[in-house]
C-alpha cells in the first residue's frame, strides 16, 4: 500500500519510556491525584498554588526527559516521506526533542506559558511563580499554556487540515479517552482512510483498527514503520 496523507497521533504512551508517567495506567498520575483538584478550570479557581504545583513538577520532569526509540523514528519517516503530520496530545516536547517538524499541539505545550490578563504566551521552561510576570503587560496571573479538561484544544484548523485528506492514521500510546482526539480514527476510517493503533494494551476503541501493534512503543513503533513504508 502507498500512502499519501500520513498523520500520526501520539499520546502519553509513547512518552513512558522516556520516563514520563501516563495518565490512566497503573502508577499513573490519576493514581495520585483527582482530575478535578488540577486539571479543570474550577481547580485553577479554588486552588491555584496545588495546580501550579502540579504543573512544575510535570515540567521539571519532563525538562531532563530524552526522546526514545519511538519518538525518532518519527523523525527519520518525516524524513523519508514527504507528508507526516504529528498531532499530539502530550504537553512534553519529546518530538521536538528527536528532531520532528511539523507538530501539532492539540493540548498546549508545558513550556509555554500564558497571561490571564493580555492572553499574551511565551515561552517559559521554569517553575511558575508568585513573582513571574507576562512579558508583554507585567502581570503575574500567569497560567501554563495546557489545555485542561472543559476547555477547547488548540489548533483545530490545523488538524482538521490534516486530517481531511489523511489515508494512513497511526495512533500510539493512547488510550482512546479524551476527544476529541479520540474521534480522529473514526474520522479517518469513515473517510476511505486505513487506520493503526500502537499500544501497550488493546484501548477502548481497538475494534475499530485495520492493524494493531501491541506492546511498547520502542519496539512496536520501528516494527510498524518498518513493516508499512
Ligand atoms: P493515557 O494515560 O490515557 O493513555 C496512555 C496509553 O498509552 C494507554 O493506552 C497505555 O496502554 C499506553 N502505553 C503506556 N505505556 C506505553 C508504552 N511504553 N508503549 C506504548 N503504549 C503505552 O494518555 P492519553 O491517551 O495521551 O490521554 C490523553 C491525555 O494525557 C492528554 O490530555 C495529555 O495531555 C495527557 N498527558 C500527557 C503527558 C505528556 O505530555 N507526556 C503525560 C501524561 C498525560
Ligand atoms: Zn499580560
Amino acid at each position: 500500500m502507498r500512502f499519501d496523507n500520513v498523520v500520526i497521533l501520539t499520546g502519553a504512551g509513547i512518552s513512558a519510556e522516556s520516563g514520563i508517567q501516563t495518565f490512566r495506567d497503573p502508577g499513573g498520575i490519576w493514581d495520585n491525584y483527582k482530575i478535578d483538584d488540577i486539571c479543570t478550570p474550577s481547580a485553577w479557581g479554588r486552588n491555584k498554588q496545588l495546580v501550579q504545583q502540579f504543573h512544575n513538577t510535570a515540567r521539571q520532569q519532563m525538562k531532563d526527559a530524552k526522546p526514545n526509540t519511538a519518538h525518532t523514528m518519527l523523525t527519520s519517516l518525516q524524513e523519508h516521506h514527504n507528508n507526516v503530520t504529528i498531532i499530539t496530545q502530550n504537553i512534553d516536547d519529546l518530538h521536538e526533542k528527536a528532531g520532528s517538524t511539523n507538530v501539532i499541539h492539540v493540548h498546549g505545550n508545558i513550556f509555554e506559558a500564558q497571561c490571564e490578563d493580555c492572553t499574551t504566551v511565551f515561552k517559559h521552561r521554569d517553575d511558575i511563580a508568585d513573582d513571574t510576570k507576562c512579558r508583554l503587560c507585567g502581570s503575574n496571573n500567569i497560567r501554563p499554556h495546557v489545555v485542561w479538561f472543559e476547555e477547547q484544544p488548540h489548533e483545530n484548523d490545523a488538524v482538521d487540515m490534516a486530517l481531511v485528506d489523511c489515508d494512513l492514521l497511526i495512533c500510539i500510546g493512547t488510550s482512546g479517552c479524551v476527544y476529541p482526539a479520540a474521534g480522529f480514527a473514526t474520522y479517518v476510517k469513515n473517510r476511505g482512510g486505513y487506520i493503526i493503533d500502537i499500544n501497550k494494551q488493546l484501548s477502548f476503541t481497538a475494534q475499530q483498527f485495520d492493524q494493531i501493534y501491541l506492546g511498547d512503543a520502542t519496539k512496536t513503533v520501528p516494527l510498524c514503520i518498518n513493516q508499512i513504508f
